[in-house]
């Protein structure tokens, strides 16, 4: 099996950075899209009760692919439900520490 923690870290990566990148105002078509590649995470995502915590998380809170800033936000806070339950620090979700970390600052 995968290992949980580095692909968590890769998979953040991809998301966050997706979100920093994703359109003001995005096109139907990208929206149709995000709106996929995010349901399908609960699906596809080799980390099986990642994924069904995923699940239940976007339950409550579906994805807001809106534009760029709803979707940082968005994901940014499912971030952090995970955080907590792994007892780790809230991470803050304004945009300005967000692009600090995943689109102007330096990267890792
Ligand atoms: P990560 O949590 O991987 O974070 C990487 C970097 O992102 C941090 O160094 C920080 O700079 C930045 N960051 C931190 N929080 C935020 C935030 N809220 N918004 C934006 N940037 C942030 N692991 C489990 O053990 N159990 C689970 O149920 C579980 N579920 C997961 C579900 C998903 C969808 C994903 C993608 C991962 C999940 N993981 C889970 C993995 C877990 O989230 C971490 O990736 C892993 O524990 C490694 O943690 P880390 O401390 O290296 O930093």
């Amino acid at each position: 099996p995968p290992d949980v923690e580095k692909l968590g870290r890769a998979t953040w990566t991809f998301l966050h950075t997706t979100a920093a990148y994703y359109p003001e105002r995005p096109t139907p078509n990208q929206r149709a899209n995000m709106l996929m590649l995010l349901r399908s995470l609960p699906i596809l995502y080799p980390c099986s009760h990642c994924a069904s915590h995923l699940d239940e998380n976007m339950k409550t809170s579906p994805p807001d692919v809106s534009g760029r800033l709803g979707l940082s936000r968005w994901l940014c806070e499912r971030h952090n439900e995970v955080n907590e339950r792994l007892g780790k620090g809230k991470f803050d979700c304004g945009i300005k520490s967000l692009d600090e970390r995943w689109k102007d600052g330096p990267s890792d």
